[in-house]
C-alpha cells in the first residue's frame, strides 16, 4: 500500500491552552483508502484534519504529504492536493452565485481563466449540481450546498479530501446524498478519503478506522476490530451501530450469534440461519 499522508509524533497545543489537542500521534493514510477518523467531542479530530492541510503546523513533529513535509513553504502545494469540507456549509461560501463560488477556489489556485469555465462545470456536473450555476449558494438546501463546497474541493482535483463532519448537520437525505457523491468520486478516480464522523453507521462503512481519545490515537483497524471493543468504546463516550447493539441484546438473551455485526443484512441473515436450525 502506497502511503499517502504520514504523521510523526505531531503534538500541538493552542495559544492559551495548557493541554496538549494533539499529544504525539502517529498515523499514516493509504492510497485510494477510506479512512474514518471518530472520537468524542474535544478529541482533537478536526485539529489533527487542520494539520493535513496546514490550517495549523505541529508545534513538534512532521507531517508529510506525497512525500513533502508541511511547512510554511510547501503549504500551498499542499493545499493543492488535499481538500477539505467543514460542518458547516454556510460558512464555506464567497460567491455569490454557485458558478462563482466554486471558480473562486481555481482563481486563489491560480488556475487559468480558459481551463477555470470547464473544471466549474465538470466538477459541478460531478456533483449532480448544474442546472444550479446562478442560483444563489444560500437558496439551496443543507444537501445541495455540501455538494457545491465538494464540487469546489473537487474542482482543484486534490487527492486527497477530508470530510470534517460534513454531513453532521443534514438531514438523512442530505447526507445520502454526500456521501454517495464521494463514494462515486472514490470510484471514478484515485481518491484518498477522511471521513470525520460521529455516524457510526458511515464509520462502519470505512476501509478503516481511527480513534481518537485525548489527542491520542487510541486504537486503529477495520470496522469489525473497532466495534468489536464494545465497552472500551462506550466508555470512550462513543456508541456502537444499531446492529451491533441488537446482537448484543439478543446474546445476552441466550440466541448465539456473532461477536459484533456492521450490517443489518449481516445480522438478519445469521438470525435467518439461527431460526431454521431452531
Ligand atoms: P474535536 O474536533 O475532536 O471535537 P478539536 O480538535 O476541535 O476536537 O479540539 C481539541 C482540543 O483543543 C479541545 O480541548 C478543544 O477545546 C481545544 N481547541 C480547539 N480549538 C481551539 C482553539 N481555537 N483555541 C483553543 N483551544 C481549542
Ligand atoms: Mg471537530
Amino acid at each position: 500500500m502506497t502511503e499517502r499522508i504520514s504523521i510523526e509524533n505531531v503534538s500541538y497545543r493552542y495559544n492559551d491552552q495548557e493541554g496538549y489537542a494533539l499529544n504525539d500521534i502517529s498515523l499514516n493514510v493509504y492510497d485510494s483508502e477510506w479512512l474514518a477518523i471518530v472520537g468524542h467531542n474535544g478529541s482533537g479530530k478536526s485539529t489533527l484534519a487542520k494539520m493535513l492541510n496546514g490550517l495549523l503546523f505541529p508545534e513538534e513533529g512532521i507531517v508529510t504529504i506525497d512525500g513533502i513535509s508541511l511547512t510554511e513553504e510547501s503549504v500551498w502545494d499542499i493545499r493543492a492536493k488535499v481538500g477539505m469540507v467543514f460542518q458547516n456549509p454556510d460558512n464555506q461560501f464567497v460567491g455569490t452565485t454557485v458558478e462563482d463560488d466554486v471558480a473562486f477556489g481555481l482563481e486563489n489556485h491560480g488556475i487559468a481563466q480558459d481551463v477555470m469555465a470547464d473544471r466549474v462545470l465538470g466538477a459541478l456536473k460531478l456533483v449532480n449540481m448544474s442546472d444550479f450555476l446562478n442560483q444563489e449558494p444560500h437558496h439551496l438546501s443543507g444537501g445541495q450546498k455540501q455538494r457545491v463546497a465538494i464540487a469546489g474541493v473537487v474542482a482543484l482535483r486534490p487527492d486527497i479530501i477530508i470530510l470534517d463532519e460534513a454531513t453532521s448537520m443534514l438531514d438523512p437525505q442530505g447526507r445520502q446524498e454526500v456521501l454517495s457523491t464521494i463514494r462515486e468520486l472514490k470510484e471514478n478516480s484515485r481518491l484518498t478519503v477522511i471521513s470525520i464522523t460521529h455516524d457510526l453507521e458511515e464509520a462502519a462503512k470505512a476501509d478503516r478506522m481511527v480513534v481518537l481519545n485525548k489527542g491520542e490515537v487510541f486504537k486503529e483497524g477495520t470496522p469489525l476490530e473497532i466495534f468489536k471493543l464494545d465497552e472500551e468504546l462506550t466508555a470512550l463516550g462513543l456508541d456502537i451501530p444499531f446492529p451491533g447493539r441488537m446482537a448484543k441484546a439478543l446474546r445476552n438473551k441466550g440466541i448465539s450469534l456473532a461477536d459484533t455485526y456492521l450490517t443489518q443484512e449481516e445480522l438478519v441473515r445469521d438470525l435467518w440461519t439461527y431460526h431454521s436450525k431452531k
